[in-house]
């Protein structure tokens, strides 16, 4: 009601750019979940029977939500010069995992700056090798690492109307296109920058987190059927479609960043987490 009040030429702008939004997130999963890229070295692979970090999405969920095996978690976070998060952003995302992940020894984030890609659009096969080349934080004794890739291009199948926001490729790697996030939220009328980049951040997470159906098993029934691993709840997290009512005002509302229902979180604490 306030934000309607007070700005109305915003209000008026938002379906139109949320329909946006919407689509690109939903681009985003259509990928994210399909198979580990299709390299032929697999560094990450181990033969001493070690933390493999080569697995699919979802293939470490209970890893990440309990703390029977991992106590700690570490998120390296490496990213591109002028593409490093914002730390609102990042913020937001360290409450959403202290929210559901037992990690009693703590979650940090390690930050690194790396070589610019210098492609306008990457493959899969592109991020697995730059993850391969630079990352360092692996998972260790009780400490679980995560790898998040912020990147100065697009994803390879962008289209004019349609573009990639994250894809999470493995089960402990995720990447961003901050730079697609950036052209987004540039303007006055466009979101936040830190509340579309927390709610990419996130849901990218919950697929790491086996979300949905894809490494937390259902508690409920609640799988979109169109959309494979995506919640049928339109205004959750994890939902794709997300077109209609609530959610186009919640991005500009004051607590704007989509949040799981019940369903959702019911699947992670029955995997392990809070
Ligand atoms: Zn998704
Ligand atoms: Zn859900």
């Amino acid at each position: 009601m306030r934000k309607f009040a007070l700005n109305p030429h915003r209000r008026k702008f938002v379906p139109g750019l949320f329909l946006l939004v919407v689509l690109l997130v939903l681009n985003a999963c259509s990928s994210d979940n399909s198979n580990a890229p299709s390299t032929s070295v697999n560094p990450f692979a181990p033969t001493d029977g070690s933390f493999n970090h080569n697995l699919g999405p979802g293939a470490s969920a209970h890893d990440f939500l309990a703390s029977d095996t991992y106590t700690q978690l570490v998120v390296e976070i490496q990213y591109m010069d002028g593409y490093k998060p914002t730390p609102d952003a990042v913020s937001q995302l360290k409450t959403f995992l202290g929210n559901r992940l037992n990690k009693p020894s703590g979650i940090s984030f390690i930050y690194t700056q790396i070589a610019p890609g210098g492609k306008s659009t990457y493959t899969l096969d592109d991020i697995a090798k730059m993850e391969e080349n630079n990352r360092t934080e692996f998972t260790d004794g009780r400490k679980l690492a995560a790898y998040f890739l912020f990147l100065d291009g697009g994803y390879t199948d962008d289209t004019d109307k349609s573009k990639v926001l994250g894809v999470t490729y493995r089960n402990t790697s995720v990447a961003i296109f901050e730079k697609t996030i950036q052209s987004l939220t540039d303007q006055p009328t466009e979101p936040q920058r830190y509340v579309l980049e927390a709610t990419v951040y996130e849901h990218e997470f919950g697929h790491v987190l086996g979300l949905v159906n894809n490494g937390s098993p259902m508690q409920t029934d609640h799988e979109d059927a169109s959309h494979p691993h995506h919640c049928d709840n339109s205004n959750c997290l994890m939902n794709w479609q997300v077109e209609s009512g609530g959610v186009v005002g919640n991005l500009f509302g004051t607590n704007p960043i989509p949040t799981l229902d019940q369903n959702c979180l019911d699947d992670l604490k029955a995997n392990g987490g809070k």
